[in-house]
């Protein structure tokens, strides 16, 4: 039996050229194929430098989709996606991001978003003045001319250079910025978007193969496509004493169309858990593998 998507198109909205990482999943996958319509999805906001929260991710993600359907009113279903790079927890070494694929068939009423956090990211934003040598080595380590970048100056960071495409060119827009900045500083920080960053890229890629391997799968009561993993229930009895511990008893299957749902064992077969992440088995001391919540009712 076919899938539903085979010979069916997906329209993507993108002004970054992400169809190139998303077309070839959902081709080998599903045999649908990714069209890509004109619709300004910048009127929704686009980096910044700014990392905006998750579940503002997820509606940016779900409004694009939207925009889609009004482009092309013919479309059945559309894929949005949505990126946040920075500072994980303002801790600056340690950058990470989020990359966001959502999934809308208004057909049969199916909205998937499949989220991947990655530390794979080559972010990165820092101030320097006008001539230091430093910039150059910076511009380097950022990887340009291969992965792009945008300057701005420091005491006014509302409107970014973007489109810089030779070392020449970053340098005296640094210059430039620091300048006429208070503190004299230009800020250097890495270009997001997926067309300037091969890395972003290469995690879209791998969402896409994960959404669309997930969108494969029918749900076994409805047929509708997306079924699989929405929840893990805790609760493992221990090897001693049967009581519940924190360990993963079983997965929930489940498909959002029908609501439908189905347990599944553990993928490691174990059926027990370690004693040591029994509370009942260490008399109730508190070990620093597992610790009680206190805030219980
Ligand atoms: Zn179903
Ligand atoms: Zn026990």
């Amino acid at each position: 039996m076919a899938h539903p998507y085979a010979n069916q198109r997906i329209g993507l909205a993108t002004m970054h050229a992400k169809e190139r990482a998303l077309a070839p999943a959902f081709r080998r996958v599903l045999g649908a194929e990714i069209v890509v319509p004109a619709v300004d999805t910048d009127t929704l906001g686009t980096f910044s430098g700014e990392v905006p929260r998750p579940d503002a991710l997820v509606e940016t993600a779900l409004l694009k989709a939207e925009m889609l359907f009004e482009a092309m009113p013919d479309l059945d279903c559309a894929l949005a996606s949505e990126g946040s790079y920075g500072p994980i927890d303002r801790v600056p070494l340690n950058p990470g991001g989020v990359e966001l694929l959502a999934f809308v068939d208004r057909k049969r009423g199916i909205r998937h978003v499949e989220a991947l956090p990655t530390h794979r990211t080559s972010w990165r934003l820092q101030r320097y003045a006008a001539g230091d040598p430093e910039r150059l080595v910076a511009l380097k380590a950022m990887g340009f001319p291969e992965f792009g970048v945008f300057v701005v100056c420091s005491s006014d960071m509302s409107r970014p250079i973007k489109g810089l495409e030779t070392v020449d060119a970053v340098i005296d827009a640094m210059d430039r910025e620091a300048r006429r900045s208070e503190d004299g500083l230009a800020v250097l920080y890495s270009d997001m978007r997926a067309h300037r960053n091969p890395l972003r890229m290469k995690v879209l890629r791998a969402a896409g193969w994960k959404l669309a391997r997930r969108l494969a799968t029918l749900c076994p009561e409805c047929q509708a496509p997306g079924w699989g993993w929405i929840d893990s229930r805790r609760g493992l009895p221990c090897e001693a004493c049967g009581a519940p511990t924190h360990w993963i008893d079983f997965e929930i299957d489940g498909c959002t169309v029908c609501g439908h749902a189905a347990s599944r064992p553990r993928k490691d077969g174990r059926r027990t858990a370690s004693r040591l992440s029994c509370h009942s088995c260490r008399g109730g001391s508190v070990l620093p593998t597992y610790r009680q919540p206190r805030c219980q009712p």
